[in-house]
């Protein structure tokens, strides 16, 4: 990442974060994604129950095996691969009474607002209400001008892009483009759109200075 690119992402983050803080939201900046889950490892208190929300990022920075490493930490991974549907599933529900949700967001807006998507809920649902504190770690290419941008790029970028992940037979899987479909398998079902929150700083949103998940 050249000058330019590192001084955008300062300015940018640096705006966004004062847009959180008057939507009763917090933010920070790291430069890189080791620097951001140091950061986020210093703000788990041991023995605290953490609820491992779906996320690329998250898995991409190693973050799980460092928080793992936190005295006495609890946490509630539903995406163990020796569990069956049922198990995960409880999992899910767990974590919506946990002390913190950790994940990413699908995209931000330049005036604060988070913008997300989900096929079962389980993410939308801790983010909005449940988990005590939610921590959400974003690379700087989830950022998009505004709403209608950010739904943009979480419908036909990050939505297809995680279909193909996952192995689901919906036609964005063949094709990388959104049709709407009808699909038993749609993963793009509940919107979410955070525009503030009465529980001060229950979100915080760590912004990083590089290109990390979908
Ligand atoms: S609605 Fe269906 S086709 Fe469109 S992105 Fe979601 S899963 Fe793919």
């Amino acid at each position: 990442m050249d000058s330019h690119q590192i001084k955008w992402n300062e300015k940018t983050a640096a705006h966004i974060i004062a847009q959180l803080g008057k939507r009763r939201m917090e933010g920070s900046f790291a430069p890189s994604a080791a620097q951001a889950a140091e950061e986020i490892v210093a703000m788990i208190p041991e023995g605290a129950c953490v609820y491992r929300g779906g996320s690329m990022t998250t898995f991409g920075m190693g973050l799980w095996e460092r928080i793992a490493k936190i005295p006495g930490v609890k946490i509630l991974d539903p995406y163990k691969p020796e569990f069956t549907l049922e198990e995960s599933v409880e999992v899910r529900r767990q974590g919506l009474l946990s002390d913190i949700m950790i994940a990413s967001t699908n995209a931000i807006t330049l005036d604060g607002k988070l913008v997300n998507l989900d096929g079962g809920g389980n993410r939308v649902a801790g983010m909005n209400y449940g988990p005590k504190k939610v921590i959400l770690a974003a690379g700087m290419n989830k950022v998009a001008p505004d709403l209608e941008s950010a739904m943009a790029r979480v419908k036909h970028y990050a939505a297809p892009i995680n279909v193909m992940r996952i192995g689901y037979k919906n036609p964005c899987a063949e094709t990388g483009l959104c049709s709407d479909c009808r699909s038993p398998e749609r993963i793009c079902n509940m919107w979410s759109i955070i525009e503030g929150h009465m529980a001060k700083g229950r979100i915080h949103v760590k912004l990083i200075g590089e290109n990390l998940g979908y």
